[in-house]
C-alpha cells in the first residue's frame, strides 16, 4: 500500500485524503517539519491560497526539505494553488516557492466573471474528466521536457515535469478518479 503525504496547512486537503483512501493509498498529513521524517510514496499540494501556504511553508521551515525531496524524485501531484507553489515563474510576482516545475502559471488568470466554473477535458489521453475551477491559475508557458496533459479552450490546465505533475482545477471535488489514479501509479511505480 502507498503512504501519500497531503500538505495539510490550508486548503482542501480533506478531500485529496478522502478520493486517495477510496482508491486504497494510505494517507498522512504533513503539518511540519517531522512529518517530512515518514516514508512517503508521494505528496499531493492542494488547492487553497497560494500566498498563504507559501508563506506556512516558509515560516515552517518546510520549504527547502519539499523541494529536495521533489528534486530527488518524489511524486507530487499539485492542484491549483498547489501548481502555484510548483512552478518554476509565477507570472507578475518576483518570488516563486518550491519552483521545482519548470513552467509558468498565471494566477486567478479566469478574471472575476469566470472566477468559477466546470468544465469536461480530456486528460493524459485517458478519457473525459469533469473539471471543478476556483480562481484557478493556468500554465502559459512550458519548459523543454515538461508533457501537457490537458488543455482547456487553449490555454494549458495539465501538465506533467517527469515525477511532478501540475493541475489548474480540482480533482478532488468531482466524482471521478480518473486523476488520483493517474498519480497513484507514478507512486507506484518511482
Ligand atoms: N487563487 C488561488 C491562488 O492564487 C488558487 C485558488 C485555488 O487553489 N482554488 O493561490
Amino acid at each position: 500500500m502507498v503512504l501519500i503525504g497531503v500538505l495539510a496547512l490550508q486548503g482542501d486537503f480533506a478531500e485529496h485524503k478522502a478520493k486517495l483512501a477510496s482508491l486504497g493509498a494510505k494517507t498522512f498529513e504533513i503539518r511540519q517539519l517531522k512529518d517530512l521524517e515518514e516514508p512517503l510514496d508521494g505528496l499531493v499540494l492542494p488547492g487553497g491560497e497560494s500566498t498563504v501556504q507559501g508563506k506556512l511553508l516558509r515560516d515552517l521551515g518546510l520549504l527547502k526539505p519539499l523541494q529536495e525531496k521533489i528534486k530527488q524524485g518524489l511524486p507530487v501531484l499539485g492542484t491549483c494553488a498547489g501548481l502555484i507553489l510548483l512552478s518554476e515563474k509565477v507570472e507578475n510576482q518576483t518570488d516563486n516557492y518550491l519552483g521545482t516545475l519548470p513552467v509558468t502559471v498565471k494566477r486567478n488568470a479566469y478574471g472575476r466573471q469566470l472566477g468559477s466554473f466546470h468544465a469536461n477535458l480530456d486528460f493524459a489521453k485517458l478519457g473525459q474528466v469533469p473539471a471543478t475551477f476556483i480562481r484557478a491559475p493556468y500554465i502559459s508557458e512550458v519548459r523543454d521536457g515538461v508533457e501537457i496533459l490537458s488543455q482547456h479552450d487553449g490555454k494549458i490546465v495539465a501538465a506533467r515535469y517527469q515525477n511532478q505533475v501540475g493541475l489548474s482545477f480540482h480533482p478532488e471535488v468531482d466524482d471521478n478518479d480518473i486523476v488520483h489514479s493517474y498519480f497513484l501509479k507514478i507512486c507506484q511505480t518511482k
